[in-house]
């Protein structure tokens, strides 16, 4: 992969204290040749958690860059990268879990803002209501526990005042919590979910890991008439036709790559490598 020489032997800030640079880090520094450094006692949390304590401000990408922006104020260097997750109901199949990872990257001598991302249905996303010890167990050995953290909070989640345990790791610590819980309930129940930070969560750190490489073909993928990083697709087109009648269907026929620097861009055809639609996707065939 080629190392741009906009970013070659810079270094950049990490605005992490999850311990991302574990799987961040070794990819910028092998695939772009940009050092990373975190800062210490970088405090990401003021910035919202995943256990509802703080909010978080604005959209997931205004989260990532907001904390990137901080991380660069803090220390003066003029290259960040932060990460910022999201998990919910998968938009097709509102049952599924799905983890939305994002890695912002951003260059503030060159005004450059490029951001990878991983959709995926691999997390143990999860909660639940518990009412003793035994069924608190039953719903750690779901969710991938030890090697997965837990998250055990008095009462009801929605309006957390009470008690919260974080970065719950054994069973010890795990029993602990739920009978200590239980004892300050007033409804003889506690909330029991699986820990979404980062190093607390070894399949997030994948998806982690995984929005870091989109990130580094994002930032390689550069201009071919004025070699600016981050050649991407800015647009797609509809009307895909299809195999049998030829007329035009609802599927993407093109799409549309644009540089941020000169606006040169260029049409790629067919981008999922077929050239005609399957007849049951067109609206004349099968309407
Ligand atoms: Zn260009
Ligand atoms: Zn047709």
């Amino acid at each position: 992969m080629n190392q741009h020489s906009l970013f070659k032997n810079r270094t950049s800030v990490l605005a992490t204290m999850h311990q991302k640079e574990r799987v961040i880090a070794p990819i910028v520094e092998q695939k772009l040749g940009i050092k990373v450094l975190v800062p210490p006692d970088f405090n990401t949390d003021v910035f919202g958690t995943f256990t509802r304590v703080v909010k978080r401000r604005g959209t997931q990408i205004e989260a990532a860059r907001f904390k990137a922006e901080k991380a660069m104020a803090i220390t003066g260097e003029t290259l960040a990268f932060a990460s910022e997750g999201s998990f919910g109901p998968h938009p097709l199949m509102p049952y599924v879990p799905v983890n939305r990872e994002i890695v912002i990257f951003l260059d503030k001598v060159n005004n450059i803002e490029i951001v990878g991302q991983e959709l995926s249905t691999e997390t143990n996303y999860s909660h639940q209501l518990v009412h003793s010890v035994e069924e608190a167990y039953s719903f750690a050995q779901r969710v991938g526990f030890p090697e997965h953290g837990l998250v055990i909070i008095v009462g009801d989640a929605a309006i957390v005042q009470g008690e919260v345990i974080k970065g719950i790791t054994t069973k010890e610590q795990l029993f602990d919590a739920v009978k200590f819980c239980l004892n300050k309930s007033s409804t003889g129940q506690v909330h029991i979910e699986t820990d979404m930070r980062a190093m607390y969560n070894p399949t997030r750190m994948k998806n982690i890991e995984k929005a870091t490489l989109n990130l580094s073909e994002k930032i390689t993928q550069v201009c071919p008439e004025c070699s600016w990083p981050g050649f991407d697709v800015v647009e797609s087109q509809k009307g895909l036709p299809c195999a049998f009648c030829h007329l035009p269907t609802q599927l993407i026929r093109s799409v549309i790559y644009r540089c941020k620097k000169c606006a040169f861009s260029r049409e790629e055809l067919f981008p999922h490598g077929q050239e005609t639609a399957d007849p049951s996707k067109c609206q004349y065939c099968n309407p």
